[in-house]
């Protein structure tokens, strides 16, 4: 579904995408760990067509990201949820999830509503249509931007540290709907630092370092017996 070919991209001096190739297959779920400025939150800005890149191409079911960025409708269905929710603060959960569907995907309201309500049961917090962003916990808010990322209907769904601003008591709701949306055989790329969740749900695991694919495998490989030195290194210093 994803295939990434020779990307690279600098920026000045620094070669932050450096020759980077993956291919990610329908409903599979890709976990990418790395050291914090190895290029992971770039590599996936690629991916979702945010961030240019200098050489290779991206690929989204054989259409180049470069062509699906001037496509609003195909644009939508790569879901992206970042660290910082990006929710409107002062709007309530419902208008939150109805504003992309109504405006990019030309819904009905109605339909758009009742789309949106199925999603809060699917994340847990069907209570809170009508509360405020600003009244609930991160850990709320997040889940309210993961059903808002799937009320565009993705093909794709893109996690860059979901839960990475969150108290500890937090994380593991997120992860819990995250785990559920894997599951129902979505199709996932996830950056994050819970190896857990990695081991648990991931079905390929990539170490990412200096704007390059180091290593990829399956979880029990990668964590257990990795190949490469610098895998083990980064791997000795967070297990
Ligand atoms: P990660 O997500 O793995 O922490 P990033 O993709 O955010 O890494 O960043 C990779 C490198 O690119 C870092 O060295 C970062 O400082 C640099 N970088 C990211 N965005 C920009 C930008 N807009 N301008 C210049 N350098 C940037
Ligand atoms: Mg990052």
């Amino acid at each position: 579904m994803v295939q990434v070919e020779g990307l690279n991209k600098w920026f000045g001096d620094l070669h932050i995408q450096n020759d980077v190739n993956l291919t990610i297959r329908r409903n599979e779920v890709v976990v990418i760990i790395g050291a914090s400025g190895s290029g992971k939150s770039t590599l996936l800005r690629c991916i979702c067509g945010l961030e240019s890149f200098s050489s290779g191409n991206i690929f989204i079911d054989g259409v180049s990201i470069n062509d699906i960025k001037k496509n609003r409708k195909m644009r939508s269905e790569i879901g992206v949820v970042f660290q910082q929710f990006n929710l409107f603060p002062n709007m309530t959960v419902m208008d939150n999830l109805i504003l992309g569907p109504c405006k990019v995907k030309r819904m009905a309201k109605n339909d758009a509503i009742a789309k949106a309500m199925h999603l809060l049961q699917q994340v847990g917090i069907p209570e809170k249509a009508h509360s405020y962003i600003g009244t609930l916990s991160g850990g709320q808010q997040q889940r309210v931007a993961i059903a808002r990322a799937l009320a565009m209907e993705p093909k794709l769904m893109l996690f860059d540290e979901p839960t990475s601003a969150l108290d500890a008591e937090m994380i593991q709701e997120v992860l819990c709907v995250m785990k559920s949306l894997a599951m129902s055989g979505m199709t996932m790329v996830v950056v994050t630092h819970e190896l857990k969740f990695a081991k648990e749900v991931a079905d390929t695991v990539v170490y990412f370092d200096a704007g390059k694919v180091v290593e990829f495998g399956r979880p029990d490989i990668i964590f257990n017996s990795p190949k490469e030195h610098r895998t083990k290194l980064f791997l000795s210093k967070i297990i």
